[in-house]
């Protein structure tokens, strides 16, 4: 909102003071130029990252088909990429900081990580206080450099006064202190009456200093990234999962073996086609009745077989078994799956 979209805004239709005016004044050339061209901008904008999160969620060659094919191909996908545009849209052009304020959840929880040595946007009262309607005449005051000219209250986008401290709407935009700043080179003050600052900062006056929580929470992080780190390097190529045939059984063999119908699914996870073999842990042999030993980058390949097991190896009647999937000569995952069988009394 504020990198992007916001920008944009203050670029087109120019500050807080222009915008407010801009929407006061009756329908104009001008003014449906300005608001037609900010709106086809957010729109060509949402559309943009509706695509982007589509390509996350269901993967890049599926969207650009759905992009590239006759609509009538890919209803759904051309429906949920439309849908995706008018709720980015909507959020960034209308709903904006009601998102961060009633909406989403993250805000709310991030209160409880706060103290009084955490740094955010504060307003110094030491400073400020006691207010006084501005003298431009002189530049020095025994009251307090706030003039109360209300101009942090008119440009903060969720309608707070963050003069009364703290509040869980702030959701930090420093729309205030660039307002405030500007008020304080008119008047011949130091900057950031509005600044970030900690609460202990502004009554202590001392310069600000990391508090214990702030290792704390570093602590926890690098925990975290480097659980994160550890999960990625261990994730394997093929995703594969094995089950048996549904409303299948055992088949006893003649030769004095005993088989199971196994269907796979096997994915293949990186940006590359895979090899692979799947072989049978010792003393079981596996039959294909459809193989395949490659999967295209990204894609999925299903395969059905049976595992064969000699009948006097059948110590109770649902075993565990484990099959090897391989790739280049390496062993990529021990699949785990469930075999039955009369026991071998
Ligand atoms: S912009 Fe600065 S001077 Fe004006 S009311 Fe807000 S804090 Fe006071
Ligand atoms: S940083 Fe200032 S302008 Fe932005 S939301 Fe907080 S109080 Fe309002």
């Amino acid at each position: 909102m504020e990198i992007v979209f916001r920008k944009i805004e203050n670029w087109i239709e120019g500050d807080y003071i222009k915008q407010k005016k801009l929407n006061e004044v009756p329908l104009s050339a001008e003014k449906g130029l300005k608001k037609g061209l900010k709106h086809f901008v957010f729109a060509i904008i949402s559309a943009a990252i509706a695509n982007i999160f589509l390509a996350y969620i269901i993967g890049l060659n599926p969207l650009l088909k759905i992009i590239t094919e006759p609509i009538d191909q890919h209803l759904i996908g051309f429906v949920s990429i439309l849908i995706f545009t008018i709720i980015f849209y909507a959020v960034f052009a209308y709903v904006r900081e009601i998102v961060c304020t009633v909406i989403c959840p993250y805000g709310r929880l991030q209160g409880v990580l706060l103290d009084s040595k955490s740094l955010l946007v504060a307003y110094d009262y030491e400073r400020g206080e006691p207010r006084h309607k501005v003298d431009k005449s002189t530049t020095e005051s025994s009251s307090g450099d706030c003039i109360d000219c209300n101009i942090c209250v008119h440009v903060c986008p969720t309608g707070i006064d963050i003069r009364k401290g703290t509040q869980l709407e702030c959701i930090n935009c420093t729309a205030c202190i660039d307002a405030c700043d500007m008020v304080m080179e008119k008047i011949h003050r130091e900057p950031r009456l509005i600044g970030f600052k900690s609460e202990k900062q502004i009554q202590t006056h001392q310069p600000f200093k990391f508090g214990k929580r702030v290792y704390g929470y570093a602590a926890i992080l690098l925990v975290m990234i480097s659980a994160m780190a550890i999960l990625i390097f261990q994730r394997s190529d093929i995703d594969a999962t094995i089950l048996r045939a549904s409303g299948t059984l055992y088949q006893e063999r003649s030769n004095g073996t005993v088989s199971n119908l196994y269907n796979a699914e096997l994915i293949n996870k990186t940006a590359y086609p895979v090899n692979f073999s799947l072989e049978p842990e010792k003393g079981t042999e596996i039959q294909f009745i459809q193989k395949q030993n490659s999967i295209a980058k990204g894609g999925t390949v299903k395969l059905t077989f049976f595992v064969i097991r000699p009948q006097k190896s059948i110590a109770a009647y649902k075993s565990e078994i484990q099959l090897k999937l391989i790739s280049n000569g390496k062993l990529i995952d021990l699949v785990k799956t469930t075999f039955i069988a009369p026991p071998n009394l």
